[in-house]
C-alpha cells in the first residue's frame, strides 16, 4: 500500500468512526431526556432520530443499524422499543435530520421559554461531538414579536449533513413533506440550484417585526442572516454569503412559527403563483430527489439496499 493510500484508509476509518460515535452519543442523550420527561412525544424523537441516522447511515457509509450501533444489548434494547427504524431505513426517506430531533426533545426538556437554557443544554452537547457527522452549527429562534419577549419562541436547527447530496437530500424531504407551504415554496423558488425558477417564484417576505435570530451553537455568536435567506423570506442583511437554499437554520424555525401564529401568516406577503406551477416545482424537487438517491445506489455496486420508490418515515404511523 502507498503512503496516499494508507493516509486514504486511515482518513476513512477516522471519519466512520466519528460518523459512529456521534450517533451513539445522540441516542444516549436523547435515552437520558427521554427518561426525565413526561410528554408523550418523547419515544416517537427517538423514533423519527434513529430512522434518520440509519437513513443517512447507509446514504454515506453504507452502515448497516448493526455496523453503526457496536454494542449488542443497546442494539437489541432499541430494536425491541423501536423496531420500525429497523425495518425502514431503506425503504422511506426522513422528514429531517438527526439533529433537529435532539433539538426537539432538548425543548421539551428545557421548556420553550428558557431560550438560554436550550442553547446551552445544546451547546455543551454539540460541543462533545465531532463537528463533521450529523451536528448543525446554527440554532435559530423565532417569535411574532421582536418586543414581546412573553411571545412563543419557535426553534430550527441548519442541515446536519455532510457528505455529497446528504444536504440536498434532506432539504428536499423537508421541503416536500415537514416544512410549512410558505417556507417550501420560497425554498423550490430556487432548489436544488443557486437560481430562481423562471416558471414559479413563491418566495416571501416576513412581516418586519417578527424575531428572527440565529445564533452559532457552539461559539453561541450571534449570526446575521445570510443572502440566500434574505432571497428566500425578505429578511434584513448586510451578509452578501449565499448558503444552500433551505439548509440554513431559519428555514425551520420561521416554518415552526408559521404553522403555529396565524396572525404571521397572514401578515406575510407571498408571490403570486398558479397552483399548476407549485405543482410542476414539487415534481421537480421530488424527481432531483428520486436522481440523488439513484446516484447514490448506482455510485458503489455495494451501495444497494435502497428501494426504487421511498417512502416518507413517519415516526407515529404504522
Ligand atoms: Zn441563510
Amino acid at each position: 500500500m502507498t503512503a496516499r493510500e494508507n493516509d486514504r484508509t486511515q482518513h476513512k476509518e477516522t471519519e466512520e468512526h466519528f460518523f459512529k460515535s456521534n450517533a451513539v452519543k445522540m441516542i444516549h442523550e436523547m435515552s437520558k431526556l427521554s427518561r426525565e420527561i413526561q410528554e408523550d412525544s418523547r419515544s416517537a424523537l427517538i423514533d423519527e432520530m434513529l430512522h434518520s441516522i440509519f437513513f443517512l447511515g447507509k446514504i454515506l457509509k453504507d452502515f448497516s443499524p448493526e455496523d453503526i450501533i457496536a454494542d449488542k444489548e443497546m442494539l437489541e434494547n432499541l430494536n425491541t422499543y423501536y423496531p420500525r427504524p429497523f425495518r425502514c431505513y431503506q425503504t422511506h426517506f426522513p422528514r429531517r435530520s438527526p439533529f433537529s430531533c435532539v433539538l426537539d426533545m432538548i425543548v421539551l426538556h428545557k421548556n420553550p421559554e428558557n431560550e438560554e437554557q436550550i442553547k446551552q443544554s445544546l451547546q455543551r452537547f454539540a460541543r462533545g461531538l465531532d463537528p463533521e457527522y450529523l451536528v448543525s452549527s446554527t440554532i435559530c429562534i423565532s417569535q411574532k414579536s421582536k418586543t414581546d419577549q412573553n411571545s412563543k419562541r419557535y426553534y430550527g436547527v441548519s442541515m446536519s449533513t455532510k457528505g455529497p447530496n446528504t444536504g440536498q437530500i434532506v432539504i428536499a424531504a423537508s421541503c416536500l413533506n415537514n416544512w410549512h407551504e410558505y417556507v417550501s415554496g420560497a425554498v423550490m423558488t430556487y432548489y436544488p440550484e443557486m437560481d430562481k425558477k423562471n416558471y414559479f417564484d413563491g418566495t416571501i417576505k416576513v412581516p418586519k417585526n417578527i424575531r428572527c435570530e440565529a445564533f452559532d451553537i457552539r461559539s453561541g455568536n450571534k449570526k446575521d442572516p445570510c443572502r440566500s435567506c434574505h432571497n428566500l423570506f425578505g429578511l434584513n442583511t448586510e451578509q452578501i454569503k449565499e448558503w444552500d437554499y433551505g439548509n440554513c437554520a431559519e428555514a425551520e424555525s420561521l416554518s415552526n412559527l408559521l404553522k403555529n401564529e396565524e396572525e404571521v401568516k397572514k401578515k406575510t406577503n407571498v408571490n403570486k403563483y398558479s397552483a399548476e406551477n407549485r405543482k410542476k416545482a414539487e415534481k421537480e424537487v421530488h424527481d432531483n430527489l428520486m436522481d440523488v438517491l439513484k446516484r447514490n445506489r448506482d455510485k458503489n455496486t455495494q451501495r444497494k439496499g435502497f428501494e426504487k420508490h421511498l417512502k416518507i418515515y413517519n415516526p407515529e404511523s404504522e
